[in-house]
């Protein structure tokens, strides 16, 4: 994937501040520390357009980056760490969900789970929570630089073994680059498959319309 062009559109913590049109859009979502940052700038080729936050907790807010004009990643607060504070927790919890429950432009979410402690209780609670509301997902297992080979071959039957949904699994490493091409080929085909879906939509609205 070549990134011809990759900006930082805007914070936002309320739906009127998210930005307006209708590209499709990709959530990155994983707890604090995980490695959000790393994976999003990795794939982006660019080494600090997602800030690299060294304070756990520290960006709260959805950040939107348009990429090569055709579609927006979306940068969710990470989660889960044990020093924030239970209003800070529901303040998250409260954002991101009425970020899901609400915006139409979403396709799917990148899911990303350390290698090397998959599954932890809230990946789970994040997985099912995302199954719930029959959001696509892909699972991002990432830092897999750390593990040993044989730990590597045996990671995807691991995942697989914790989880329901059979969506899909990539190997990711900031490190060695490793699982960049194949974690942009999912997300393409996460945006691919959103925008026909809301082309059939918008040509059905049509029919209606045209209908006496
Ligand atoms: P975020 O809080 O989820 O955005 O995590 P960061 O991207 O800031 O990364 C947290 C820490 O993990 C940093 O010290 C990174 O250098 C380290 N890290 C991130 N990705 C990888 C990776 O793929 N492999 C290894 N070994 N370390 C990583």
């Amino acid at each position: 994937m070549k990134i011809t062009t990759a900006t930082f559109l805007k914070s936002a913590q309320y739906p009127k501040d998210y930005p307006s049109g209708s590209l499709s859009e990709v959530a990155f979502a994983g707890r604090s520390n995980v490695g959000k940052s790393s994976m999003m700038n990795t794939l982006l080729g660019r080494r600090n357009l997602v800030k690299i936050s060294k304070t756990p907790g520290h960006t709260r807010i959805l950040n939107f980056f348009l990429i090569n004009e055709e579609f927006v990643l979306v940068d969710f607060p990470g989660y889960g760490f044990a020093k924030v504070p239970l209003k800070m927790k529901e303040r998250w919890a409260e954002m991101v969900e009425t970020y899901l429950d609400s915006r139409k432009q979403l396709a799917g979410i990148v899911t990303i789970v350390d290698a090397r402690h998959f599954p932890t209780d809230s990946d789970m609670q994040l997985l099912e929570y995302l199954e719930s509301k029959n959001i696509p997902v892909i699972l991002a297992a990432t830092k897999t630089d750390k593990l040993t080979s044989s730990q590597l071959a045996a990671l995807p039957a691991r995942i697989r073994a914790a989880v329901t949904s059979d969506f899909p699994i990539v190997l990711f490493s900031s490190h060695n680059g490793n699982g960049r091409n194949e974690l942009w080929k999912e997300i393409k085909k996460l945006t691919k498959a959103d925008a026909s879906l809301k082309k059939a939509d918008s040509r059905k609205q049509l029919e209606k319309e045209e209908m006496p």
